[in-house]
């Protein structure tokens, strides 16, 4: 989703005239295809890059190789390029389509344009995929060649297809309006992550090591969807960031670009991540499933602040501070007993960075199952990790109006208020605000019994 360091399009570009395509699957199943939020930003992502090859972005909707096929023959195309995904399911497509355009004759060629490092290139000695981050990132990445510098915008000459869609007949917008406010939090394309960018390297990167824990300040980079969308690419964060601060300053912003990179790693050389516990002795876990627990979650009505103000974060907006991500995901998996799959899921359609290899990593290495997992036993405490890292409540107020009165000391566990002070900012618990469905304590020691259940199977790191 954008002109400048496109290795395909740079390619193209230097092939003759080129044609543009988008092609949207609506068969594309299994965890691939867009969710609700994601399907917001793709819409808005289009326009913007139509826009920028002047109304030259060819949209269709259907099988890409009998489109591809249809075009090829259609305008005598001599070579097709991407830049290819390290997703299990589109990759397996990607070769159906290389095998029908070779059989036309035509040259193909897709690139690298979404990784600093090639994950089928960082293996440990013997051959095989690190399973833990710091090896990975620093033996594995940093020991490696140096990132591709990035690529300037390309400039060519673009062709129109007449029998092209428009982007509003893909019908990616919702037909309820539940994403009002999200053109208040995002701007959407490539000029705008840029934008992103920059205001980061200005006001954020020298808070971040510190401030990236805290949900109330502005101190990420909040690049995660366009980064997912292709709009800016991992080379142009990476150099722009060192170009203004020293490796050093720079290592903890590279290092979770470096996350970024771990995750598609284990995708890459673990397929069935997005469905199947890294960590197989985990199928043993007797998880609860409870439905009216998992709706209260999705809809940021537990009872616990911290929680529900990361849960309506998401509902709002489309987005869920990283710290928040954590404390709301282990409360699902731990004191709930859900199935980490049952959250993977709800974010994979709410969230606007919705990305197949981050979403199950992450969610895995909350649930204790994935590689270098946070152990099963680190329970996260919603209410210690509130008073931490949101000390003033701003972030909790932001998104639980209906607390806004309550003194700091009680907003992080409300029920632990005195009537008197409850009454007197307003709030009638059960009523204005849930009671907790879970007793924190409780659930915590329910979690480790049922981990001690199984604890032949499970290991305890
Ligand atoms: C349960 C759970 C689910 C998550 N699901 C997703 C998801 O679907 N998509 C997604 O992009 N991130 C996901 N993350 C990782 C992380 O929360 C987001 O990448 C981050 O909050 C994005 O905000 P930012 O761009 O301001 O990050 P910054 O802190 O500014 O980091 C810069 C970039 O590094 C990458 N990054 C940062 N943290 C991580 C991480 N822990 N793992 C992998 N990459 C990282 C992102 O691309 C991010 O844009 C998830 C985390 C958890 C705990």
């Amino acid at each position: 989703m954008r002109r400048a360091d496109n290795p395909a399009l740079e390619d193209a570009a230097e092939n003759g005239n080129v044609l543009a395509v988008y092609i949207l699957d609506p068969a594309e199943t299994g965890g691939s295809a867009p969710g609700a939020a994601s399907k917001w930003w793709l819409h808005h992502s289009l326009v913007s890059l139509n826009e920028s090859l002047g109304g030259n972005l060819n949209i269709f909707k259907g099988e890409p190789g009998a489109i591809l096929s249809k075009l090829v023959k259609e305008y005598g195309v001599s070579k097709v390029c991407w830049n290819h995904s390290y997703e299990p399911l589109v990759m397996s497509r990607d070769e159906a389509v290389i095998t029908m355009l070779k059989e036309l004759g035509v040259e193909v060629e897709t690139f690298n344009g979404s990784l600093l490092w090639d994950p089928e290139e960082v293996l440990k000695a013997d051959g095989t995929p690190y399973k833990v981050f710091t090896p990975f990132f620093k033996k594995g990445c940093l020991n490696a060649m140096a990132p591709r510098k990035p690529l300037k915008p390309v400039n060519a000459q673009f062709k129109r297809d007449e029998s092209a869609r428009s982007i509003d007949e893909l019908g990616l917008l919702p037909e309820i309006p539940w994403d009002a406010e999200f053109s208040n939090h995002w701007n959407v394309g490539e000029s705008e992550a840029h934008r992103t960018l920059k205001r980061f390297i200005k006001h954020g990167l020298a808070h971040y090591d510190e401030g990236r824990n805290l949900p109330a300040k502005k101190y990420t980079s909040r690049l995660s969807p366009h980064l997912h969308w292709g709009e800016i690419s991992p080379n142009q964060i990476w150099y722009a960031v060192r170009e203004n601060v020293s490796a050093e300053e720079a290592y903890v912003f590279c290092s979770e670009l470096g996350w970024r990179e771990f995750s598609n790693s284990l995708l890459f050389h673990w397929p069935d991540l997005p469905q199947e516990n890294l960590n197989r002795k985990f199928d043993a876990f007797p998880w609860q499933d409870d439905a009216s627990d998992l709706a209260a979650w999705q809809q940021g009505r537990t009872g616990i602040p911290l929680v529900d103000a990361g849960m309506r974060e998401l509902w709002r907006t489309g987005f869920m501070h990283n710290r928040v991500r954590m404390v709301a995901a282990s409360f699902l998996v731990k004191n709930l007993l859900i199935h980490w799959r049952h959250g993977a899921d709800w974010f994979w359609d709410t969230l606007v960075d919705a990305d197949l290899p981050n979403n199950a990593a992450s969610w895995q290495w909350v649930a204790g199952c994935g590689a270098d997992a946070a152990p099963y036993f680190r329970i996260f405490n919603p209410v210690t990790q509130g008073k931490k890292f949101d000390p003033d409540g701003d972030y909790i107020r932001t998104y639980l109006p209906e607390l806004g009165k309550l003194p700091n000391k009680y907003l992080f566990s409300p029920w632990e208020a005195p009537e008197a002070v409850l009454a007197e900012a307003g709030i009638a618990l059960g009523k204005t605000y849930p009671k907790p469905i879970v007793d924190l304590k409780e659930s915590r020691q329910r979690a480790l019994d049922a981990l001690a259940t199984s604890k032949d199977r499970i290991p305890l790191n």
